[in-house]
């Protein structure tokens, strides 16, 4: 299933984080969805919850924001917000764009768990 392994693939992203960052666990992901990536919220985050407790993170939650589809103008440069898939800019009536954001997932944060420092005074 397309969204499992989207999920996997974050994984192995949020992974590697938390061992750069000498991190416990993930506590929270956040995930950029674009409107044209063709993933539907609803199915990432049940994919992610049967995948999670696998996971090197299993109490993470997950956070999700859906981006608008932007594309750049090849004939003027400018950059717009493409309304319902009319792929025109508003410019200058140009139909030469290409998207910029909006048609891929990516992973925008992590939140980490770092380890408790020693003799941190708390009781
Ligand atoms: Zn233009």
């Amino acid at each position: 299933m397309h969204e499992e392994s989207l999920v996997r693939g974050l994984f192995q992203q949020v992974d590697r984080l938390v061992e750069k960052n000498c991190g416990v666990t993930a506590r929270e992901i956040n995930v950029e969805i674009g409107t044209l990536s063709g993933v539907e919220p609803e199915l990432l985050f049940s994919a992610f919850k049967r995948l999670v407790g696998q996971s090197a993170f299993p109490a993470a939650s997950l956070n999700v924001t859906v981006s608008l589809l932007t594309a750049c103008c090849e004939d003027c440069g400018s950059e717009s917000e493409v309304r319902d898939f009319r792929f025109v800019c508003p410019q200058c009536e140009g139909r030469r764009l290409h998207v910029i954001s909006g048609d891929s997932v990516r992973l925008l944060s992590v939140v980490l768990e770092l380890p408790e420092p020693e003799n941190s005074g708390v009781i």
